[in-house]
């Protein structure tokens, strides 16, 4: 007997929603009376440019993007955006400021510094990245081109509870892994990106945001795939963009209005993290590594502080249809994902598990 789904809390590419799929197979062949699939059609076209639209007046409606920002369907990642912020950013001064607080914005800050100057306004790696650090202890240069952050750490399971102050200087975030999770204020930010394959989409897609007046600064080497103006100007399709993706986040979209959008997602997903959280409280063989005030609501991250004990949790959990529970490579221990798709039925069934597990290893 094969599996119908399972509970699954795979940090990325990740769970998307069951509805989703199902519109996305009923569509498959046909989409629309086109006869053919999204996967097929020309991106000129005009059924595909009608998709493609709609998409972005939806994404522009759900978080609120002021006119003076452009949304772009970017291929390359997040991991592209490390390199691509700073080729289109660092000519203002030559020089920006990174917070570190993880794996992601450590990565983006080695490649920030093939650019330019890069200093560290905040660095929590001598903790294990296991907070995020107060708007007082960041040292900022009121010169910098640019402020970087990372609004969720995936790895370590840390979220930003506040958006920096930086004064004239244009903060550039990677809101990867808990983007279309709550509300956003876009007007604070001057690049908002985010790889599709955590909360949004499948992989293969990048949602960029770009304040309008950050276009055009681009390093006269920047590959024109790499200019956020050219994007910009060509509208995502100077080449041929991710359109199947593009598809998929469209339907994602379409989900969380019908849920009611950004406010309703947060309440329920602040929802599915406190039922873990408060578990892990109450927990006598669980805990969370994480300062409690840095906790994220998408990733979070557990240990029994004995790693064969940790192995064998993730063994039966899975066999028990909870999979993908393994920490991170580089951290080990266990990490559950409860992103937007996650229903809170998963996430019961993972502290259900977790209670009776603790009491047969008491
Ligand atoms: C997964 C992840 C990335 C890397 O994304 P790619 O799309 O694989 O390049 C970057 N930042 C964060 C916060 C992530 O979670």
């Amino acid at each position: 007997m094969t599996k119908e789904r399972v509970f699954n809390f795979s940090a990325g590419p990740s769970m998307l929603p069951l509805e989703v799929l199902q519109k996305a197979g009923s569509e498959i062949t046909n989409y629309k009376g086109s006869g053919m699939s999204v996967m097929e059609m020309s991106h000129r076209s005009k059924v595909f440019m009608d998709l493609f639209d709609e998409t972005k007046a939806d994404l522009k409606r759900l978080l609120d993007v002021p006119d003076n920002y452009h949304i772009l369907f970017l291929q390359g990642g997040a991991s592209l955006q490390f390199a691509m912020a700073p080729m289109n950013l660092m000519t203002a001064t030559g020089k920006a400021d990174y917070a570190i607080t993880g794996n992601f914005s450590n990565l983006a800050y080695k490649e920030g510094k093939k650019f330019g100057v890069c200093n560290v306004a905040a660095t929590t790696a001598p903790a294990n990245h296991t907070y995020i650090p107060a708007q007082s202890e960041l040292k900022l240069d009121k010169d910098a081109s640019y402020f970087y952050y990372c609004a969720n750490n995936t790895i370590y399971g840390t979220e930003w509870k506040y958006i920096p102050e930086t004064g004239s200087v244009p903060i550039v975030c990677d809101m990867s892994s808990n983007m279309m999770s709550k509300p956003v204020d876009v007007s604070k930010y001057g690049i908002i990106f985010a790889g599709a394959q955590k909360n949004m989409a499948p992989a293969g897609v990048t949602l960029v945001i770009v304040r309008d007046d950050l276009l055009g600064r681009e390093m006269p080497t920047t590959p024109i795939m790499m200019s956020y103006k050219t994007m910009v100007d060509k509208d995502s399709m100077h080449n041929t963009p991710p359109c199947y993706n593009i598809y998929m986040l469209g339907l994602v979209l379409k989900w969380l209005d019908s849920l009611g959008g950004l406010k309703s997602m947060e309440k329920i997903k602040a929802e599915k993290a406190k039922l873990l959280y408060d578990f892990l409280a109450e927990s006598s063989l669980f805990k969370s590594p994480v300062r409690p005030d840095s906790r994220s609501d998408m990733n979070v991250p557990f240990v029994t502080g004995d790693e064969a004990l940790d192995k064998r949790f993730v063994k039966e959990a899975e066999a028990a249809g909870l999979v993908n529970l393994a920490g991170h490579r580089t951290v080990g221990g266990m990490r559950a994902s409860i992103y937007n798709a996650m229903p809170i039925e998963g996430v019961k069934a993972l502290v259900e598990f977790m209670k009776d597990f603790e009491v047969k290893n008491k």
